[in-house]
């Protein structure tokens, strides 16, 4: 029975084999084989329209930090998505560590060459091909997730992105839950970073997401506490589905003393029945998709 709400509806696939990865349950069941706190214990997710109930994370500027959220996340049976640049102000993982976050069953995307905001830039064509081809050789693997530098992108941008072989490009636009989004403007749920409520208003007005503050206000009580926030989110995907995305930079939750608050996060994340725990890519090839 397909349950109505002001998310979308799909078709899961049939319960699959373990391993495949091309259907929603039967990535679900890899994540379940893979380790604990993974699964939901269901055996079989059969035809009938369900919830979609996703739960994702990215990480920004490959700073060396990310190897400590990696296993954060994979400690919890969650993944997320990394995204590196070749080069930037701050440290930079070197190519054993980006293996390693792969080995960890994260997702590599790319955050440019130098990590410069795109908009008006030049080079912008070159920043995205670049850094793409490079990360692709190191890898050995297709590298179809873009992040825009500082958050900082407009539409003249996204010709641009598509052209140079991504699939998806990240934005900041927070609150966002719904599984309806353009791939080439991928919305999150919020940053993993302490904002004041002027913080999180000033940022929603300067990136016109207007529809990310309705619904901190309507739905999540303009919630500023990570855990609680996190909670409001979890409950509010648990009856009327959505994806759960949250963001952050590693060097930021080491600066501010925010592990074990991450931690308490991820653990909370985990577990959660009928959730899926993808990475970027992954929601939008199998959610984004069916939504569309
Ligand atoms: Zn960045």
């Amino acid at each position: 029975m397909l349950r109505k709400g002001s998310f979308e509806t799909f078709a899961w696939a049939p319960a699959g084999v373990p391993g495949e990865r091309n259907e929603l349950g039967a990535v679900h069941f890899q994540r379940e084989a893979d380790g604990p706190g993974s699964g939901t214990g269901e055996a079989r997710c059969g035809r009938q329209g369900r919830l979609v109930q996703v739960a994702t994370t990215s990480w920004d500027d490959g700073h060396p930090f990310d190897l400590r959220v990696a296993e954060l996340l994979a400690k919890y049976g969650l993944t997320g998505t990394f995204y590196v640049p070749i080069t930037n102000d701050r440290p930079v993982v070197k190519a054993a560590e980006i293996r390693r976050l792969q080995h960890l069953g994260m997702e590599i995307g790319s955050h440019g060459v130098t990590h410069s905001p795109l908009v008006g830039l030049p080079a912008a064509r070159h920043e995205l091909v670049e850094s793409k081809a490079r990360l692709e050789e190191l890898l050995g693997t297709e590298v179809s997730s873009f992040c825009y530098p500082k958050g900082k992108f407009d539409r003249s941008l996204l010709p641009l992105v598509k052209e140079a072989g991504y699939r998806l490009a990240r934005t900041t636009a927070s609150f966002r839950v719904g599984v309806k989004f353009n791939p080439w403007m991928m919305p999150t749920s919020f940053q993993f970073y302490p904002h004041v409520r002027r913080t999180h208003i000033k940022h929603a007005l300067r990136g016109a997401n207007l529809s990310g503050l309705a619904s901190w206000v309507r739905f999540f009580g303009m919630e500023c506490e990570l855990l609680t926030l996190s909670e409001r989110i979890i409950e509010h995907i648990a009856s009327r589905g959505g994806i759960f995305h949250i963001w952050g930079h590693s060097w930021e939750i080491d600066a501010c003393g925010l592990w074990s608050a991450l931690e308490n996060v991820l653990k909370r994340i985990a577990n959660q029945p009928g959730f899926l725990y993808l990475t970027n890519s992954e929601v939008v090839q199998q959610v984004g998709g069916c939504a569309s």
